[in-house]
């Protein structure tokens, strides 16, 4: 199977994520993409389930089963995508035409992660062709949203949990999650918290502000508190060996209706980056409790997270990153483990309990950018030492 073409097919196929706006359009969600594979998983007779998780975005699962299948006491093995992409605004090359130049593929998803879905599905296609060489089942997930939120990739751990899949009826031995990482092993990587913090004043006219109270200008210590934070004690919160400290960041500042108003609110969006393992609640927790002490419980009010990711955590993924790295070697590429400081999908599978690593072709150096392309030897590279981890029994 063309590696390559199947790229082309993929990236001509626009899924891109509204990113949580208010956008209309025929170039988002993952729909086409999903039909894509359907018709892929049919033709070349994989069994497999679509399970819708919001109006037109749907998780497809599909399996192959090897002589010793899941059912008989093998392994499940569980290679892992993300259908959806960034937006397309300010590229500089045209998204969904792709363009294939001095061994690269252009276009929109080309690095992340229609590169790594093509690669996957080459894989794929090829032990659908030969079962009895596959250790165990291996089933392929190909989620919707992750670049916000990742709802598909939550949505089966919940499949798993629930035992409503037949395909996929329990949490599966060893997951391959797909990212771009230039064929190296990620085995840790950070998570993130957002959040909101409000402060309220009251309104008035601005010729009478001594009437009123400035909700922005009540912003002020809060934000000198928080560089402080930052600045001298997150950084102090622990330290991982891949990836580093923690961070926290200010990103977002509004208040204000007009020059002439003293505004009655003003809130700002903050960004917290955690180990791995870090519990994300708690991390909140401890800026709540840190700006208690500094300006009182009275001066603001936090908005829960909006966004929650944990990390992925190193710590009973060895092994299999020691397999996949195996089987990149008898494919002659010399892959490593690394820590990464993007969040994943890896990080809904992680504390569900499941062993899990992420590994791909293209440099993240290159998802999301306004000219996204792929190193087109990547692709095959990526493909072969996915069937080599596929076809060796652990440890072997
Ligand atoms: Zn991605």
């Amino acid at each position: 199977m063309d590696v390559v073409q199947t790229l082309c097919d993929l990236v001509s196929l626009p899924s891109v994520n509204p990113m949580g706006r208010n956008v209309q359009g025929d170039q988002y969600l993952e729909y086409r993409v999903t039909e894509y594979l359907e018709r892929f998983f049919s033709g070349i007779g994989a069994a497999f389930e679509r399970i819708t998780v919001e109006p037109r975005r749907d998780n497809i699962i599909a399996r192959i089963d090897g002589p010793r299948s899941a059912q008989n006491g093998g392994p499940l093995l569980m290679f892992e995508v993300h259908q959806d992409t960034v937006p397309v605004e300010g590229m500089t090359i045209e998204p969904w035409t792709p363009l294939r130049r001095d061994g690269r593929i252009y276009g929109r998803g080309a690095c992340d992660i229609k590169g790594g879905m093509a690669s996957m599905l080459a894989a794929f296609k090829r032990l659908a062709a030969e079962p009895e060489k596959i250790q165990g089942s291996l089933l392929m997930a190909c989620s919707v949203n992750e670049e916000f939120g990742f709802t598909g990739a939550t949505d089966l751990v919940r499949l798993w949990e629930s035992g409503e899949s037949k395909l996929l009826p329990r949490m599966p031995d060893a997951i391959i999650v797909a990212e771009p990482t230039s064929l190296d092993v990620v085995v840790a990587h950070k998570g993130v918290s957002r959040w909101l913090c409000r402060t309220r004043g009251k309104a008035v006219h601005s010729s009478r502000p001594e009437l009123g109270e400035n909700a922005i200008c009540k912003m002020g210590p809060i934000l000198s508190a928080l560089d402080r934070y930052q600045k001298e004690i997150v950084s102090e919160l622990g330290e991982h060996p891949l990836v580093g400290r923690p961070t926290l960041s200010v990103g977002v500042i509004s208040g204000g209706i007009s020059v002439n108003t003293v505004p009655d609110e003003c809130v700002i969006q903050l960004d917290r980056r955690l180990l791995p393992g870090e519990d994300p609640d708690a991390a909140v927790r401890h800026v709540h409790d840190f700006l208690v002490a500094e300006v009182g419980a009275e001066a603001f009010e936090f908005e829960m997270a909006y966004l929650h990711a944990a990390g992925l955590p190193d710590d009973n993924n060895a092994a299999l990153a020691e397999e996949m790295c195996a089987a990149a070697k008898r494919q002659g590429v010399a892959s490593k483990p690394i820590g990464v400081l993007y969040g994943t999908d890896a990080a809904a599978f992680g504390p569900a309990g499941g062993a899990v690593v992420v590994f791909g072709p293209g440099d993240i150096g290159q998802a999301h950018t306004v000219d996204e392309w792929v190193e087109e030897a990547q692709l095959s590279r990526a493909a072969d030492i996915l069937y080599e981890f596929a076809t060796h029994p652990a440890g072997g």
